[in-house]
C-alpha cells in the first residue's frame, strides 16, 4: 500500500517547499538534536540492543544535508558565547549532540559531520571507557532482553547497581556497542568537539541519594578532564526525562559550575533553559524529508 502522507512529504521536499519555508524563518530557540550512535550501513539489521538509537550512516549523511543547507549548525562554544553576551546566534541554530560515548561517533559519525562542516558535542559515560565494557543497558539487553533494562531503570539504586555490575562484560573493540577509547576522546577534544559529562556509569540519578549522585557526576568529570585536558562545562542527564533526575541533580550541577545541562524532553532550547535544556531525540528510520518536515512543522507546534 502506498503511504500517501509520506509520498506527499517527499514530493513537497523535491519541489523545495521546506527550503522556501525555512528561508527567512527564525527558530524559537536552538534545535538541539540528541543522537546516540551511528551504525555502518553494512552492519546487519537485528543484531543490536536498542537498535533504534543507532542511526544508519546514510541517514546521518542525509540529515546533515538538510541541516547544512536549510539551518545554521553551531557549536556548543558558540552558543555559550552568545548566552554570555557575545555575538548573537544565527536565525536557525542547530546543535548536534551524541549521548553515551559510543565509539562509532569517532569512527562513523565524525567523518560525515566534518564533510558537511557541522560541529558537534558528545556526552560521555566514563566507566565503560575505563573498563572497556559494554554500557550496562546494552549488556543487560543482550543477555536478558530490553524489558529487563526498562525494569531496572525503575528499580531502587542498590538493586540496579548490583544487576549492572553482575551483567558487566568486556566488549570487542570492533563491536558497534563499544565505547570510545580515552585516546579518541582526547583527539575529539583537540579537534574542537565539545566533550560533556554523562555520569560515570549511567545510573538513573533520581534513584540515587545526593552523595551518590555527586560521586557519579564528579568521577565522570575528573576522568573526562584528565583525558581532554579541558574543563568539562556541559552535561546530559542519563535517560533525560524529568523523572530521571531530581532537584538535587540540578543543584549539584549548579554547585559544580556546569554551564549547561540537557534533557531528552522535546522542544527548542531557549536562552534561559541553562540546566534543563530540551532536545529533539533522533532515532533510526528518520529520513531527510521527515527531518525537514519536523523542523518546518511538527516541532513548531
Ligand atoms: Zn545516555
Amino acid at each position: 500500500m502506498i503511504d500517501w502522507r509520506r509520498a506527499a512529504k517527499r514530493t513537497l521536499f523535491g519541489l523545495g517547499h521546506h527550503r522556501r519555508r525555512l528561508r527567512g524563518d527564525r527558530f524559537p530557540g536552538v534545535a538541539v538534536l540528541c543522537y546516540h550512535a551511528v551504525r555502518p550501513d553494512d552492519w546487519p539489521t537485528g543484531r543490536m540492543a536498542f537498535e533504534g538509537l543507532h542511526v544508519r550512516a546514510a541517514e546521518l549523511d542525509a540529515h546533515c544535508g538538510v541541516l547544512a543547507s536549510m539551518c545554521h549548525p553551531i557549536s556548543f562554544g558558540r552558543w555559550r558565547a552568545a548566552l554570555d553576551g557575545g555575538p548573537p546566534l544565527p536565525d536557525r541554530p542547530v546543535l548536534v549532540t551524541f549521548d553515551d560515548g559510543y565509539r562509532t561517533v569517532a569512527t562513523v559519525a565524525r567523518p560525515i559531520l566534518e564533510r558537511h562542516g557541522i560541529p558537534f558535542s558528545v556526552f560521555v559515560c566514563s566507566a565503560p571507557v575505563e573498563e572497556r565494557t559494554y554500557f550496562w543497558y546494552d549488556a543487560v539487553a543482550l543477555g536478558d532482553g530490553e524489558p529487563e533494562v526498562q525494569r531496572l531503570k525503575r528499580a531502587p539504586f542498590d538493586e540496579w547497581s548490583t544487576a549492572a555490575r553482575a551483567a558487566s562484560r568486556a566488549v570487542p573493540e570492533n563491536d558497534p556497542h563499544a565505547p570510545l577509547t580515552s585516546d579518541e576522546i582526547r583527539e575529539l577534544a583537540r579537534s574542537g568537539v565539545d566533550v560533556g559529562g554523562h555520569t560515570a556509569s549511567h545510573p538513573i540519578l533520581a534513584r540515587a541519594d545526593r552523595a551518590e549522585q555527586r560521586r557519579e557526576i564528579l568521577r565522570n568529570r575528573m576522568a573526562l578532564e584528565a583525558w581532554t585536558e579541558r574543563p568539562v562545562t556541559a552535561f546530559a542527564y542519563p535517560n533525560g526525562e524529568r523523572s530521571d533526575y531530581s532537584p538535587d541533580t540540578v543543584s549539584i550541577l549548579a554547585e559544580l559550575g556546569y554551564a549547561a545541562a540537557f534533557t531528552t524532553q522535546s522542544g527548542f532550547a531557549s536562552g534561559d533553559c541553562r540546566l534543563e535544556c530540551p532536545r529533539f531525540l533522533m532515532l533510526a528510520g528518520v529520513s531527510d524529508v521527515e527531518l525537514a518536515h519536523r523542523l518546518c512543522h511538527s516541532w513548531r507546534r
